[in-house]
């Protein structure tokens, strides 16, 4: 079921089964962004989500993609042909995917991500665009968090709305830390919750890759998880 968070933000539930559960967030400003896409199966599907919302896939605009993780670009399997606007991912992940760096074999994310662009690779007819840290896309600004995966990137609109991806998780007691099997650098994940909230403008929503998303005082709320600063 699509929950509106806030005026022209909605959570779009795409997972599998809870807590195996992925969420993709939209965002209309006038233009439609979609923020991630869930898996390439999902119970509701991404097109009954949209629909839930008011949305058909022909009126997306563009994907922001936090990373390039299954979870959050298998869906976009789902979008194309209908979609051909333009998707974005951080740099880092772009590489990742494409070949251009290979991810060292002795991390656990390692073989994982080498199959995974060999058997579900992005599709080429997909306008994928490189994202840097302080790029603008329309009303969202980009900031490079690496530490889940090397191009991880949040994107905070300017209503207030911070999407996160895999920067933390939500949980039944607060936010919890990615686990370390699924992450590149579980040291650096607090490293960039803390430097997106020095650079971030103060954010309401919260919303998270995985776990219920916060519509109130989201950036306290990554503040006491990260330690109180
Ligand atoms: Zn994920």
């Amino acid at each position: 079921m699509a929950t509106l968070l806030a005026e022209g933000v909605w959570w779009l539930d795409v997972g599998v089964i809870r807590p195996y559960d992925t969420n993709a967030f939209l965002v209309d400003d006038g233009t439609v962004t979609l923020v991630d896409t869930g898996l390439w199966r999902n119970c509701p599907s991404l097109a009954s989500e949209l629909a839930d919302a008011g949305y058909e896939i022909e009126d997306v605009d563009r994907v922001l993609l936090t990373h390039y993780d299954l979870d959050h670009t298998g869906g976009l399997s789902r979008l194309t042909p209908a979609f051909d606007g333009p998707v974005y991912l951080g740099a880092a992940d772009v590489a990742l995917y494409t070949g251009r760096w290979d991810p060292p074999w002795t991390h656990p994310k390692g073989l994982y991500h080498r199959l995974a662009r060999r058997l579900v690779p992005l599709s080429e007819t997909l306008d994928v665009r490189s994202v840097e840290d302080g790029d603008r896309i329309g009303s969202f600004t980009a900031y490079h968090t690496p530490g889940h995966n090397p191009g991880h990137t949040a994107y905070v609109h300017d209503s207030g709305a911070a999407f996160v991806g895999d920067l933390v998780w939500g949980g039944a007691d607060g936010l919890t830390t990615p686990v370390w099997l699924d992450s590149y650098d579980v040291g650096q994940l607090k490293a960039s919750a803390i430097d997106l909230l020095g650079r971030a403008p103060p954010f309401a929503v919260l919303a998270m890759g995985h776990g219920d998303p916060i519509t109130a005082d989201g950036d306290r709320a990554l503040r006491r998880y990260v330690g109180g600063l």
